[in-house]
């Protein structure tokens, strides 16, 4: 009997062995499918910021798009069944790690320009689209009759367009070689504090935790974008390439969109481009030091298709492997000022492009 009992016992205790080994092999299948979400945050956790000016004023081709060629992007967006969010809920998003649509855009237009309100607004407000519009209040302020009135910005609000912050006075915010370092803070906080107060007197408060600005002319340091972030504001930066929760909030990129780039198949790439896994991007300050400058790329893992590296003219770039996950770009001339920018594409097995840019603020002083 005392025998049965023991031999009885024996068997369930490699029962509860196996039992306990079985739990654990369950938690751990858990774990590592837990540990999956880096992979699913590459295919649904970015967005497509667009950048517009002018529409349908085709004698300014280089930041204008033709009429014909938005309705063309707009309907492919629709067709396509496109999310189509303002900045803030996009920045929002990246802030909380929320998850972002599929196929998720953002319209961002700078200057509010007559024809934001004449061509870009009918054609939002009919499919019930969100803008997001880049305001230098000075323009306005002045009754330019080339710009919207604060009137016009009023109307587009109650169909679901949102106002931010471009500056006074639309100059470059990057401290000049003529100014200390304490008059160049005083000159941003001052432009920047006045053209939000007029903001939000004009248009009511921002209801969001953060504001937005847009750095004019797409120019920007590391000392401004640390000074703006300071001041509350996420910065927003013209160098092409999509935006994720990995990204820099002291300067989102977006793709510019003109009359050049405003052709359906261009347009079609941009919208569809992902995001290329750099980890880290070094230095990220734009402003040249040493002409020609090196920026260095680490990627998340070693990539297994080939990257191509062009300057702003499409001159390919020399490419040097620190690592299998570190990437040194160098252009082989000096950069000409003002301005020029380093990119990086990568197909994926699909045919789909990764992209990122980089761009460069080129001081005149930088060139022998
Ligand atoms: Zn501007």
């Amino acid at each position: 009997m005392s025998s049965l009992r023991f031999r009885l016992s024996i068997r369930y205790h490699w029962l509860g062995v196996i039992l306990i080994l079985l739990v654990l092999a369950m938690l751990l299948l858990n774990f590592d499918v837990n540990s999956q979400p880096p992979q699913a945050k590459q295919t649904g956790s970015h967005a497509v910021i667009l950048m517009y000016h002018h529409f349908g004023e085709d004698h300014l081709p280089s930041t204008s798009v033709r009429l014909a060629q938005l309705d063309a992007q707009i309907q492919y967006l629709a067709d396509e069944n496109f999310t189509v969010w303002p900045l803030s809920k996009l920045v929002t998003a990246l802030i909380e790690k929320a998850p972002i649509p599929e196929k998720t855009v953002v319209f961002t237009i700078d200057d509010a320009w007559k024809s934001v309100y004449l061509e870009a607004f009918p054609r939002f407000k009919a499919r019930g689209w969100p803008l997001t519009v880049f305001v230098s209040t000075d323009q306005i302020d002045r009754r330019y009759s080339s710009n919207m009135t604060w009137a016009q910005m009023r109307e587009m609000q109650q169909f679901g367009a949102e106002f931010a912050n471009h500056s006074r006075h639309h100059n470059s915010m990057i401290q000049t070689e003529h100014e200390s370092y304490a008059d160049w803070r005083q000159r941003v906080l001052t432009d920047l504090n006045h053209a939000q107060k007029r903001l939000e007197a004009e248009l009511g408060q921002t209801p969001t935790n953060f504001k937005l600005f847009s750095y004019p002319f797409g120019d920007f340091s590391e000392p401004l974008a640390n000074l703006i972030t300071e001041m509350g504001y996420i910065g927003i930066a013209q160098n092409s390439g999509t935006v994720g929760h990995d990204s820099d909030l002291r300067a989102l990129m977006r793709f510019p969109i003109n009359e050049r780039h405003g052709e359906i198949e261009s347009f079609k790439t941009k919208v569809h481009t992902l995001p290329l896994p750099v980890q880290q991007l070094s230095p990220f300050d734009p402003v040249v030091k040493n002409n020609p400058p090196q920026l260095t790329l680490t990627f998340e893992d070693p990539p297994t298709q080939t990257i191509q590296c062009f300057d702003q003219a499409g001159t390919p770039l020399t490419l040097t492997w620190l690592s299998n996950k570190q990437l040194q770009l160098q252009s082989v001339e000096p950069l000409a000022p003002p301005r020029n920018r380093y990119a990086c594409t990568q197909q994926t097995q699909s045919g789909q492009w990764r992209w990122m840019s980089h761009s460069w603020v080129i001081p005149a002083s930088s060139v022998k």
